[in-house]
This record gives structure tokens, C-alpha cells and sequence, in this order.
């Protein structure tokens, strides 16, 4: 370590981590490991804690070089689910070319390297604290030939979900002697000579100073602040809905910034998805990711102008589905509808089988026309009319790879997967826009120090998770927030507790 805490200075607790999500529970869980007595300070009521980490499925990205790793990850791995499903490999090359091109060679090189060649001992580290992984069978693999076969590299989830995920790290935190505060908002940074020395904390409306050796801020993002988005990410982010926790306001960035860190990152763009028109203003753990809509790339999505306006089959999902909830957002009124026909229903994820759904069908395209509501019907019935008349049909389809099954002469191409949309029932689902996490955020160090203006740590204060700025722009690879999350919680806690013992 470059700094130290002085020995000998009195302080509450070794170790404040700010936030009860994924990334602030591995750094607590770190920090104690590292020796340190450790205070979690958790805005939300229990209930409600762990903040978008409660709300994710748990999936979670990492290099793996095949079978023989994932088994060393997920020890209830049966010898049958492994001969009947092929994991393939996703190597750390993999990893580092996903995290460059979805953010167009933006991300930060020495985050992504500490991201990806730590990610595979992050989750063996998580497995050896007692967390347990599973394979995502419903969403990232398919069927074939009576095999199941992963795609996009992503593979794996926490057992029980994220409320599985948060509740355990929470426990183990517990078990660890780590006091976990909730309903206790961290309002300020003690730093009265520039170095951070503590945190103000309201609880109940009262207001006390808690000092610590070191701060780790692990607040999240600033998602669902009304006013941050439409200041940050434009004007209309105010009218998107936020999938998760009501909780992240974007305290910990104003605190950070207010003792000098330097801002980093993508600071106008976030994680923004399709999401259920009539879904509430801020998650429901009730619902979960359930008003999330990805099967997008088997249909296609239509505006109130009754017009495609996206590539729905440009990608895998994974590599899509983060960027065109912004997408959405600009279109009239804020909302599409995404429609499918017989020959594709039966690949739909199961979050379109829930019952807060706002959903439509119709035997013939002419009643599904009269039934999107927003729509207008006639240009709509051109829009498919052209569509499928476009649709390459001597390219045989495939959902498990990139088929190249595309439209040929359409303004707005669909590359891939590009069925005709002509056997009832129709489907129709109608999406708005659903924030999910912002990018912008705190630059931060290979130790997790984060770094002022002049590009030096700032003394006793650490970051990790959706408050780093570095790793994300435009687009993420789904999976890498809780992997992120991981990775720079356990360095921050690790880090934060040798600096506040002085070591
Ligand atoms: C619906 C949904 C599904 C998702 N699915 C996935 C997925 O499957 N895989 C994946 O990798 N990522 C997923 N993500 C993204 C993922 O949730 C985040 O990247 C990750 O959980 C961020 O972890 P974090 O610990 O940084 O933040 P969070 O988990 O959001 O935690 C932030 C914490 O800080 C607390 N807090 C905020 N301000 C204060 C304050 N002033 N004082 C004290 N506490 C404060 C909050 O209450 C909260 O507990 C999903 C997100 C959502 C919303």
C-alpha cells in the first residue's frame, strides 16, 4: 500500500462500507478477512436491502477455460446435467474482447484487466466463503438435439437468485461479526483535513459520526434519482422507470465528489432495458426482473408510427438488451410493442408468462392491429407487410447461433433470426423504457483507492460497484455488474482494512 492509516488514532471501527449490495458485502466480507472490525451502513430497511443485487436473477459472468472450472464453482454439479449439456469454454480473451466491443474500446484497460483475470478466483473465493452457483439453464442455453448448449459466455447464477445471493452474503457477513446497520443513510464524508476519516450517518432522522480507519463507498449508481438522470443522462430520463432499488440516489457520488475524488466514465449513458409499460416507477422485489422483455430478437418492435426503428437481431441479447431501453426512450410517447407470431411463442423466457404483463393477442394481424394501443394500425400492417416480404427465407433458422437469417432491402435491417410474422395467434407485449444502472462514476485505482483530481488516492477512502466510472460506456455484457461488483468489492475491502490497521 502506498498509504497508511496512523496507528494509534482512535477511531469507532477499522472499516465503513457504505451500501448493503453485492459489491459492499464482499468488501465487508474482505475487510474482515483482512482483520478488520467492519460496520456495514445499509440505507434501506432489511426488508429492502441489498439493492440491485436483490433485484438481479443472480447471473454472473467470469472466464472459465471449460467444464473442469465449473465444476471446482458449482460442486452440485450431477454427472448427468453435465452429459446432457455442453458448457463450452469462455476464456479470459473472451471476456477482455466482450468487455471492448460492447463499449466501444472505451472501457478502461486496467480495470477490464483486473476485472477479467480476477473474475474466475473472485467466484472460486465466493464458492470458498459458502456461496452457492448454479447453471442458468432457462435463459442462456437452449436445447439441441436433446443437449443443452450455453451461448454469450454467461453461465452461471447464485443459488436462490439475487435475493439468495444478498441474503447469504449477508449471513456469512453476520456470521463474520460484521455489525450491519440498516435504515442507516450515510449522509456525509469526514474528511477534515482532506483525508477521510468517517461518515456522518442519519438514522431515524438523527444524525451521528461514525470514524473509521477507512470508507468504502459501495452505494451504487444514481439511477433512481429523477433529478441525476435528467441532469446526467439527458433530458426524458426522468420519464424512464427504474428497475430496481429506489435507494440509489447517487449519495455516494455527491459525497465522493464533494471531498475531491475525480469523476470517470461514461457519465451520460447507463444500463437502460425493455421493461413492462405499466411496470411501477421503482422495482418490485415482488416481480423481480420479471418486467424485463429480451426475447425481442425472435419478433420485432414496432413505435407508436407503427415502424421498426431498431435491428432486433443484431446480436445475442446479452449484447443488445442493455442499450435499447435508450433506444425505446426515444421514441414518440416513450414506449414500443414487441410482436410475435406461433412459430416463435415457444421461445419466449419466462418472464413474458407472468401475470403483471401488459400483453395482447389476435387471431388475425388485422385485430392485433386494432389492439396495440398507441398505435397507428394501417402504418403498422405496411411495416409487417414489407417485413415479411423481406425476410430471408433460404437461410434456415437457428436461435443458438448467430444465423445470419436476416431481411434483405429493409431501411432498418433485422440481421438475424428473422422469422415471418404470419401464423396465429399473435402475441403482442408493449415496453417502455427501465433503467437499470448508470456508468458514470468514481475513478479508482488497481487497490480500489479512489483518486482526486490530481490523479492521487484520496487518503482512507475506497469505491466499488455501480459507483466505479471506467468500466462501462454505451453498453455492458450482462453478468459483469455483479462480477464487477465482486472483483473490486473484495480488492476495496481488502485494501481498505490493511490501510486502516496501518499495514
Ligand atoms: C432488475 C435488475 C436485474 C439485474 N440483473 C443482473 C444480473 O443478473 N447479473 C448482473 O451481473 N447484474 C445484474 N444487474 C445489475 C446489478 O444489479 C448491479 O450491477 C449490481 O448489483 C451492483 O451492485 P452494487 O453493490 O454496486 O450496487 P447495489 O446492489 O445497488 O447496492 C447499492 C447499495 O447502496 C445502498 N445505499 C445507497 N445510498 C446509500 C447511502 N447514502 N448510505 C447507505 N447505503 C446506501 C443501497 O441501499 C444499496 O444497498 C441487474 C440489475 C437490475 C436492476
Amino acid at each position: 500500500m502506498g498509504q497508511k492509516r496512523v496507528p494509534g488514532r482512535h477511531f469507532d471501527v477499522d472499516v465503513v462500507v457504505v451500501g448493503g449490495g453485492n459489491a459492499a458485502l464482499c468488501a465487508a466480507l474482505a475487510a474482515r478477512e483482512g482483520g478488520a472490525t467492519v460496520c456495514v451502513l445499509e440505507r434501506a430497511p432489511i426488508e429492502e436491502s441489498g439493492g440491485n443485487s436483490r433485484f438481479t436473477a443472480g447471473a454472473i459472468r467470469f472466464a472459465y477455460g471449460g467444464v473442469d472450472d465449473l465444476k471446482r464453482v458449482m460442486s452440485d454439479l450431477t454427472e448427468a446435467e453435465i452429459a446432457a449439456t455442453d458448457f463450452g469454454a469462455y476464456t479470459e480473451d473472451d471476456f477482455f474482447e466482450d468487455m471492448f466491443q460492447v463499449t466501444q474500446y472505451r472501457a478502461d484497460p486496467d480495470l477490464v484487466e483486473t476485472l477479467v483475470r480476477r473474475s474466475f478466483d473472485t467466484i472460486l473465493w465466493l464458492h470458498g466463503k459458502g456461496l452457492r452457483f448454479v447453471p442458468i439453464y432457462g435463459r442462456q442455453a437452449f436445447k439441441v438435439d436433446g443437449r443443452f448448449k450455453f451461448w454469450g459466455g454467461l453461465t452461471v447464477e447464485a443459488w436462490g437468485g439475487g435475493p439468495g445471493l444478498v441474503d447469504r452474503l449477508s449471513e456469512l457477513c453476520r456470521a463474520a461479526g460484521i455489525d450491519i446497520r440498516y435504515g442507516a443513510r450515510a449522509i456525509d464524508l469526514l474528511a477534515p483535513g482532506g483525508a477521510v476519516e468517517g461518515v456522518r450517518v442519519r438514522t431515524a432522522g438523527r444524525d451521528e459520526d461514525l470514524r473509521a480507519g477507512a470508507v468504502v463507498l459501495a452505494s451504487g449508481g444514481f439511477e433512481s434519482s429523477a433529478e441525476m438522470r435528467a441532469r446526467y443522462l439527458g433530458p426524458g430520463w426522468e420519464l424512464a422507470k427504474v428497475r430496481g432499488t429506489r435507494f440509489n440516489t447517487g449519495d455516494g457520488h455527491k459525497m465522493a465528489l464533494a471531498v475531491g475524488a475525480s469523476s470517470a466514465g461514461n457519465w451520460s449513458g447507463c444500463h437502460a432495458v425493455g421493461w413492462d409499460r405499466n411496470a411501477p416507477e421503482f422495482g418490485d422485489l415482488a416481480v423481480g426482473d420479471g418486467f424485463q422483455k429480451h426475447s425481442y430478437p425472435f419478433g420485432i418492435m414496432v413505435n407508436a408510427r407503427g415502424e421498426r426503428f431498431v435491428d432486433e437481431g443484431a446480436d445475442f441479447r446479452n449484447y443488445t438488451y442493455a442499450k435499447y431501453g435508450r433506444v425505446i426512450l426515444e421514441q414518440p410517447q416513450q414506449f414500443a410493442w414487441q410482436i410475435f407470431d406461433r412459430k416463435v411463442v415457444h421461445l419466449l423466457r419466462d418472464e413474458y408468462r407472468i401475470k403483471q404483463v401488459t400483453k395482447v393477442t389476435a387471431a388475425t394481424l388485422e385485430e392485433l392491429a386494432g389492439k396495440l394501443e398507441g398505435v397507428d394500425a394501417n402504418a403498422f400492417l405496411r411495416t409487417v407487410e414489407e417485413y415479411n416480404a423481406a425476410v430471408r427465407a433460404d437461410v434456415p433458422f437457428n436461435p443458438n447461433v448467430k444465423d445470419g437469417r436476416s431481411t434483405a432491402g429493409l431501411r432498418i435491417p433485422k440481421s438475424n433470426w428473422a422469422n415471418t410474422i404470419d401464423q396465429p395467434p399473435f402475441e403482442a407485449y408493449a415496453v417502455t423504457c427501465g433503467i437499470t444502472f448508470t456508468f458514470g462514476g468514481v475513478r479508482i485505482d488497481g487497490e480500489a483507492r479512489v483518486k482526486d483530481e490530481a490523479m492521487n488516492p484520496i487518503s482512507g477512502l475506497f469505491a466499488a460497484g455501480e459507483i466505479v466510472g471506467g468500466l462501462f460506456y454505451f453498453n455492458y455484457p450482462g453478468g459483469t455488474g455483479l462480477m464487477s461488483g465482486a472483483v473490486f468489492g473484495r480488492i476495496a475491502g481488502r485494501s481498505a482494512a490493511a490501510f486502516a490497521r496501518g499495514k
